[in-house]
């Protein structure tokens, strides 16, 4: 529910179907679009839309609150805001989600069903959680914000080549690189994966992953 990701959904998912959301973290660009959701979910002409349960770290209810312009104690109808837990289940889908190094409380998430996984990283530094969280996903669909080349700050985010080692180490069969940021060339971020995880790809919009 990151910046943008409101009106990507809606070309794949009726968003009045939506039945539940997952929050890895409260940085903006994970969580921000809630704040239209709210909108789309309370103002239609017929009614409030049914409210949907929303799984975050401590205090999602006041940050969503603030980030739309209310009081931080405002109660926001039709997002019924939880702590994210270890384990969840929503549906079919087994989730489990493990504590990041992030500077602010942050978890990957790991979605099961039907025989297949696939686990989300977030945002994080390089830790043995995500390895044993993700191990043996079908697919890794892990950050990779950062070039080694660079000087790094520790605990935030993993270069393109520790997010392919934690993929190889966890026996991920498959491998996607997203929040790649616009300063560096994804082309050397891809090129630094692919030399420990040769099938590393990069995520982009509308594409289709078998698993
Ligand atoms: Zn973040
Ligand atoms: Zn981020």
């Amino acid at each position: 529910m990151g910046n943008g990701s409101l009106g990507a959904l809606q070309r794949y998912a009726d968003i009045y179907a939506v039945d539940g959301v997952v929050l890895s973290h409260l940085h903006v660009d994970h969580f921000i679009d809630l704040c239209s959701y709210y909108v789309a979910l309370q103002y239609r002409p017929e009614g409030p839309a049914d409210s949907i349960p929303v799984w975050g770290p401590t205090d999602t209810a006041s940050r969503l609150a603030t980030a739309y312009g209310l009081g931080a104690n405002t109660e926001i109808s039709g997002l019924d805001v939880r702590q994210i837990q270890r384990n969840l289940t929503l549906g079919p889908f087994r989730i489990t989600t493990a504590p990041m190094r992030h500077p602010v409380e942050a978890r990957a998430i790991r979605v099961e069903a039907g025989g297949h996984s696939i686990t989300y990283s977030g945002d994080t530094g390089p830790t043995a959680r995500l390895t044993e969280l993700a191990s043996g996903s079908d697919l890794a669909l892990f950050e990779a914000s950062f070039l080694s080349r660079h000087d790094n700050p520790p605990d935030l985010h993993l270069t393109g080549g520790q997010a392919a080692r934690i993929a190889a180490d966890a026996g991920c069969r498959s491998l996607l690189l997203t929040h790649l940021v616009p300063w560096n060339d994804q082309r050397e971020v891809l090129a630094e994966a692919q030399q420990i995880y040769p099938a590393a790809q990069l995520a982009s919009p509308g594409m289709t992953v078998e698993l």
